[in-house]
């Protein structure tokens, strides 16, 4: 908890922060694409220069081993930066439209402008990625930005707020570390846009400070994204598959599969494939593999400890509360009422349902908010239509878990529940760009029958706009 006077000086220094990067957009020194182009290349050497810092923080706050965390928080930003860089200077111009018959005799275009001063909120499962990677598309359309990483990852945090606050001027990226009081300090503030990534309550609460002042937003969220297994998949192949989507991070990831709907035909042999992978993952002790995740804190430890309760234990179901693992785990729920059945799990519990018809799921998971994800293992594409028809979700795969998130050709992002807005790749440009259209009209001539003196003009109107 922050004292008065600490809560009064982070007010000071964030008002101190946020006027610096208005004074510094709009003086245009983001506005040059070269200069962009020179930020982000620094960025990506930042990266590079502190790849073994990094991965040492993210050990020491999520136990995340050099792999996985290679893979998911680096691999993936460095891919995301070289992509803005090669598309950057055809994302910038601008870009002719059609005239409409209306308009005949004018040109229109439109302009991709920069918001502004931009804030990026993140949270504490993919601490460095989620906090860079919102930041590559904010400097990319021209902004600054003032980046509050979360407190519950503090070597993280702490080596984000290093490696931007040392090297770029504060007037073009500052990171302000702090809990919930700096955040609703930095929700009071007049910024150009919001940029949060988190879980549904809060990102209520951010959609509300930003309604007060009309700020736009894009809301990155969580929830309860499903799995389903059909009769005819690779059975073997779609085990290993969820057991890496689950399991990466310690089931501690947005798009995570949260629960299963398998197939009753084929139920027995999904959980012996799954309980056999798990093993080749992580051996006969999972608990004890320097590999496998822990969770967050001794609070989410409690909360995701306590689904176990929810139903009958498959395979898996130890904890260790000192080191903060729950071992790999598949459960039958006792109902579809129970918490874990009802909250976003983020861990490596993965409850499992079966169906004999597909519209069983559809008719299920439409009870449910809309998810993050969704992911189907089937070779059967009328399956594959019906479920992509008929269920509203953020994004997925057929036939493999959370990959569609690292590739910069799919847009990422919620619906409903699960978010609002997208970014990576050209959206990430998108997102943080406001499009000016501009008509470009002719003064070689002036069509008459808009103005009011105008002989038949009903008639001409009508004629034109029918
Ligand atoms: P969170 O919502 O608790 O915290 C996110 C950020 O909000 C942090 O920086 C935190 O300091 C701040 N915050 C927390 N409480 C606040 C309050 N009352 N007022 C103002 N600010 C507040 O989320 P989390 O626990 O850090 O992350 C887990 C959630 O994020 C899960 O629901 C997960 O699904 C979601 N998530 C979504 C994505 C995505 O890309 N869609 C990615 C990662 C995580």
């Amino acid at each position: 908890m922050e004292t008065a006077l600490e809560t009064q000086s982070i007010e000071t220094l964030i008002d101190e922060h946020v006027k610096r990067q208005k004074d510094y957009f709009r003086a245009g020194h983001t506005r040059s694409i070269e200069e962009r182009v020179n930020q982000l290349q620094t960025l990506k050497e930042l990266i590079k220069a502190n790849e073994k810092e990094i991965l040492n923080a993210l050990k020491k706050d999520l136990n995340k081993s050099e792999t996985e965390a290679y893979l998911t928080e680096i691999g993936i930003l460095f891919e995301e930066i070289r992509f803005a860089l090669k598309h950057i200077h055809q994302w910038t111009k601008p870009k002719k439209v059609k005239t409409a018959r209306t308009h005949i005799g004018s040109k229109s275009y439109q302009v991709s402008e920069p918001y502004g001063v931009s804030l990026i909120i993140s949270p504490w499962n993919y601490p460095f990625q989620l906090a860079i990677a919102p930041l590559i598309g904010a400097i990319a359309a021209g902004n600054t930005a003032i980046i509050k990483p979360s407190e519950l990852t503090p070597n993280v945090s702490s080596i984000i707020a290093r490696m931007i606050n040392e090297n770029f001027h504060p007037g073009y990226m500052y990171v302000i570390e702090g809990g919930i009081e700096t955040n609703q300090q930095l929700l009071k503030q007049p910024f150009d846009y919001i940029f949060f990534t988190g879980s549904v309550p809060v990102g209520k609460i951010v959609m509300e400070a930003a309604g007060k002042q009309l700020i736009p937003v894009t809301l990155e969220l969580g929830g309860k994204s499903p799995c389903i297994v059909h009769k005819d998949a690779d059975i073997a192949l779609a085990a290993k598959r969820i057991a890496f989507g689950k399991l990466t991070n310690a089931g501690q990831t947005c798009v995570a599969p949260d629960y299963l709907f398998v197939h009753e035909d084929i139920k027995e042999s999904f959980i012996n494939e799954y309980t056999s992978i798990v093993k080749k993952f992580y051996g006969d002790q999972p608990l004890e593999d320097e590999k496998y995740g822990r969770i967050v804190n001794s609070k989410h430890f409690k909360r995701v400890e306590s689904y176990l309760n929810d139903g009958h234990i498959l395979f898996g179901g130890r904890t260790n509360e000192a080191i903060l693992k729950i071992e790999p785990t598949l459960m039958e729920p006792e109902s579809l009422e129970v918490p874990v059945m009802q909250e976003e799990i983020f861990g490596p519990i993965l409850p499992i349902l079966t169906y004999q018809n597909i519209q069983e799921v559809i008719d299920t998971t439409s009870q449910y908010p809309k998810p993050l994800a969704l992911y189907l293992f089937t070779k059967d594409s009328t399956i594959e239509d019906q479920v992509v028809e008929n269920i509203s979700y953020g994004g997925g795969c057929i036939n493999d878990t959370i990959m569609h998130l690292a590739s910069p050709y799919l847009p990422f992002g919620g619906v409903g529940e699960s978010g609002i807005g997208s970014y990576h790749g050209e959206d990430s440009f998108h997102t943080f760009s406001h499009h000016k259209s501009i008509l470009k009209q002719t003064n070689k001539m002036d069509l008459p029958f808009r103005y009011p003196n105008a002989k038949n003009s009903l008639a001409i109107i009508k004629r034109l706009m029918k």
